[in-house]
This record gives structure tokens, sequence and C-alpha cells, in this order.
């Protein structure tokens, strides 16, 4: 019965390990399921800029006037504002 006892005993040794590389794994579970947030593609304050950038360009520095299309960049303004009296022929 002696051999028997010695078996009982490594089995025992090894127990201990297992357990504790179970919990090390469940940590790591926890960290991804942290970091598996989604993202998103485009951010709202990039979006805002672009919007900014396209209203500035429809805006008339003479009459700050915001046209629904982009103002000529050989002007520098409005149509309105580079020729008034065109306006009043028309
Ligand atoms: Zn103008």
């Amino acid at each position: 019965m002696g051999a028997g006892d010695g078996r009982a005993t490594s089995g025992r040794a090894g127990h201990p390990r297992r357990s504790s590389s179970t919990s090390a794994v469940q940590v790591a579970h926890l960290y991804r399921v942290d970091w598996a947030k989604p993202v998103r593609p485009m951010p709202s304050r990039k979006r805002g800029a672009l919007a900014l950038a396209m209203l500035a360009r429809r805006t008339c520095p003479k009459c700050h006037v915001i046209y629904g299309y982009r103002l000529p960049a050989s002007l520098g303004m409005s149509i309105l504002c580079a020729c008034p009296d065109g306006q009043r022929a028309a």
C-alpha cells in the first residue's frame, strides 16, 4: 500500500498549480471585454471641422451671407458683392 500513498501525494501537489493558472486567464478575459468597445470610423469633431470649412467657402466675407453654393475663389466674395451694378440691372 506504500506505492498508493506516493501517487496521492503527487496528485495533490499538481492541483494548486492548475487553479492559479485559471485565475490568470479570467483576469485577461476581463481586460479583453473592457477594450472590445466599438470604434467609430469618423469622429464627430472631424465632421464638424469639415462642415465649418464648407460653410466658410459659402459665406461671403463682405456681406456675411451664407449662400447655397460655393463662392467663386477668383472673386473671394459673393457675386452680388463683386458686381453690385449687375444686380441692379437684373
Ligand atoms: Zn457678399
